[in-house]
């Protein structure tokens, strides 16, 4: 087992011009299960492909511990790798996947490489099935046997590009557990690629999101969820996603199309001199309320309602003003979405006011998309746990 390092990492493609990657700086535990997520394209399998030694690297330096690996063979890194694809060898029994590695790179008897195989296959449930080939495995199973495959060479670092998304919703979601588990069990520094930012948020110790090549934020879930460096973060992290809404800066106020919204003191403070910003607030963080009490309270009307069982997902759009509430016209205007309790009934059509509660607010300079300000946050040990 054994820290990994990355410092200053970037990956060039073709004459120099595709930068995949961007000085990209990580320090992954020893033990850390780290989950590197972003969208399609943004250079998540080309970071881990430098790890594996799988591409060169363009500029900086990876490490493994304190030993420098840029230039280290991959079978010599002590790393495995597991791909969507699961990339069994079709014409062998699992057992033989599961072996062939180790017949091939290490100087193991028949008999220990037979026994670390009957190992890893008990932790994953597998024992039963090392005489078929792929073909006869469901795909859940083969997923099984390609981490099976990777347990047995007892690896430094495992790394796993989105290993799951092949598998259906169920299974997908039973894998994750059980990978977790392995991982605790294993205790192996592990970094995990996925688009998926709900199994990022449910799986890893701490986040590392990318985007266009460069990392965005390195944090504990719940740090990016509820404290995101960066406009993008805030948008890709949580389901549905957080709301922003375009705004200019007008005597302590933020002025937008549809609405105006007045900032306390110590607000304006942190907003410091933008003269754009854009207001973001999460759908669980805007309440329906009876009535307009204050001014952080907007009137709506519903314009539609997802049921997702544990809650409603209420889309609503801006009314233009109060006095002709009646006929307005919800596909002229931006809608927004609030969650709100399943047992709630909301209809389409029905007026509704929303409050946008000042301090769940995060802002955002709208040029650079930096954070300005984030929610507060009445129990801190929420985002930085006491153990
Ligand atoms: P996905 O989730 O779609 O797999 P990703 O985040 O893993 O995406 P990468 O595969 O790392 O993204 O690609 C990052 C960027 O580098 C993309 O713009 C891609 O087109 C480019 N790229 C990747 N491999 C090469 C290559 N061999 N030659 C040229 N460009 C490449």
């Amino acid at each position: 087992m054994a820290e990994l390092t990355l410092d200053r990492v970037t990956k060039r493609f073709g004459d120099g011009d595709i930068v995949a990657v961007e000085e990209a700086s990580l320090d992954v535990a020893d033990g850390e299960f780290l989950v590197l997520v972003g969208p399609s394209g943004c250079g998540k399998s080309t970071t881990l492909r430098m790890v594996a030694g799988l591409e060169t690297v363009t500029e900086g330096d990876i490490a493994l511990g304190d030993r420098i690996i840029n230039d280290e063979q991959p079978k010599e890194r002590d790393i495995a790798m597991v791909f969507q694809s699961y990339a069994l060898y079709p014409h062998m029994t699992a057992r033989e996947n599961m072996s062939f590695g180790l017949e091939e790179s290490t100087g193991l008897s028949d008999d220990d490489i037979a026994e670390r195989v009957e190992d890893a296959a008990a932790t994953m449930g597998i024992s039963d099935l090392l005489d078929r080939k792929p073909g006869e495995l469901s795909g859940g199973q083969q997923q099984r046997v390609a981490l099976g495959r990777a347990i047995v060479r007892d690896p430094e670092v495992f790394l796993l590009d989105e290993p799951l998304s092949n598998l259906d919703a169920k299974l997908r979601s039973s894998m994750r557990t059980e990978l977790q588990r392995l991982q605790e069990e294993l205790d192996v520094t592990t970094v995990y690629v996925t688009h998926d930012q709900t199994e990022a948020m449910t799986m890893g110790d701490r986040i590392a999101i990318l985007d266009d090549g460069r990392l965005q934020q390195v944090g504990t879930p719940l740090e990016c969820y509820h404290a995101p460096a960066n406009r993008f973060v805030a948008g890709f992290i949580g389901e549905p996603s957080m709301n922003f809404f375009e705004t200019d800066v007008e005597d302590g106020r933020l002025v937008g199309d549809e609405m105006v919204y007045p900032l306390t003191e110590e607000t304006r403070e942190a907003i410091g001199d933008a003269s754009r910003v854009t207001l973001g607030v999460r759908p669980e963080d805007i309440e329906l309320v009876e009535e307009r009490e204050t001014d952080h309270d907007f009137q709506t009307v519903v314009d539609v309602v997802e049921p997702v069982g544990s809650g409603n997902n209420v889309y609503l759009a801006f009314e233009e003003s109060e006095d002709e509430p009646a006929e307005l016209d919800v596909e002229e205007s931006r809608t927004f979405v609030a969650t709100i309790g399943g047992l709630r009934r909301v209809e389409a059509g029905q007026p509704a006011v929303a409050r946008i509660p000042e301090d769940a607010v995060h802002l955002f300079d709208t040029e650079t998309g930096e954070a300005l300000h984030n929610r507060k946050l009445d129990d801190t040990e929420a985002v930085e746990p006491q153990l």
